[in-house]
């Protein structure tokens, strides 16, 4: 399998069905492409189809809207994490809608993503935006509070090599957490440098993606690993 070429024949399928957003679930089959770990997910279209594919992933499990006209999902009550077993994810799969229709009464809305749960870590934040200048800029920052309160993130253009990545994972003031403090163990360093020249490398392969949100990724204690855990895409429009 040619990876840069299954990567761009989900981009076409978006742009031949009008889209301009990959959806989750595509977003996070393009990074896993790219090597970058992603946990499992699928998009079920009936209680039924929620079924099957939350037992092939086995629970607990984690669902979410799939709506092009929801951006922050947790906010309508579309998000639902730590689903134990059969009968708590139908209920769970009709909360949702619930939920979503009450609140987004327009929505369109196109399933329940089911998806593998992943165990808490640091949450962190790897994105990129495309400046029609500058091309693309990868920024890095822990999630939450720190990314929307403190802006305490960093920026590099692509291509960004293995030491600018290490650079950008120092240079942001809670680099300290990432070391380690009191009650926090240290991270898995590696595994986040991974991420940042992947997303870059991704980039370069896909000039057509203006803006990238992997928030957040779970990362886990020094040789562990991290997960992407959610994934938005946007494209530029098609020309
Ligand atoms: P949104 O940002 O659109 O509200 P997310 O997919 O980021 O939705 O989910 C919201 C929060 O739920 C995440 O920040 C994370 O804390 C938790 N969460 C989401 N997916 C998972 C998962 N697969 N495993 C564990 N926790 C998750
Ligand atoms: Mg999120």
């Amino acid at each position: 399998m040619n990876i840069v070429n299954e990567a761009k024949k989900i981009i076409e399928k978006a742009y031949s069905e009008g889209r301009r957003h990959l959806w989750e679930d595509e977003a996070k089959y393009l990074c896993s492409l790219y090597g970058i770990p992603v946990a499992k997910s699928k998009v079920a279209k009936s209680e039924d189809e929620a079924l099957k594919i939350a037992n092939e992933i086995g629970y607990p499990i984690v669902m979410k809207i799939v709506s092009p006209d929801i951006l922050h999902k947790s906010d309508v009550g579309g998000v639902v994490v730590g689903v134990k077993n059969d009968e708590e994810l139908v209920k769970s799969y009709r909360q949702i809608l619930e939920n979503v229709r009450k609140r987004v009464p327009k929505a369109r809305i196109i399933g329940i993503l089911i998806q593998e749960y992943a165990p808490q870590g640091l949450e962190v934040i790897v994105g990129a935006i495309k400046d029609a200048f500058f091309g693309h800029t990868v920024m890095f920052g822990l999630g939450g509070v720190f990314v929307e309160v403190l802006k305490d993130v960093t920026f590099r253009v692509t291509p960004v090599s293995r030491e600018e990545a290490e650079e950008m994972i120092k240079e942001i003031k809670a680099y300290q957490i990432l070391r380690g403090v009191r009650g926090i163990k240290p991270r898995d360093i590696n595994a986040l440098v991974d991420i940042i020249t992947k997303v870059s490398k991704l980039l370069e392969y896909h000039p057509e993606i203006v803006e990238m949100d992997l928030n957040p990724i779970m990362l886990y204690e020094e040789g562990k690993g991290a997960k992407v855990i959610d994934a938005r895409i946007l494209l530029e429009p098609k020309s």
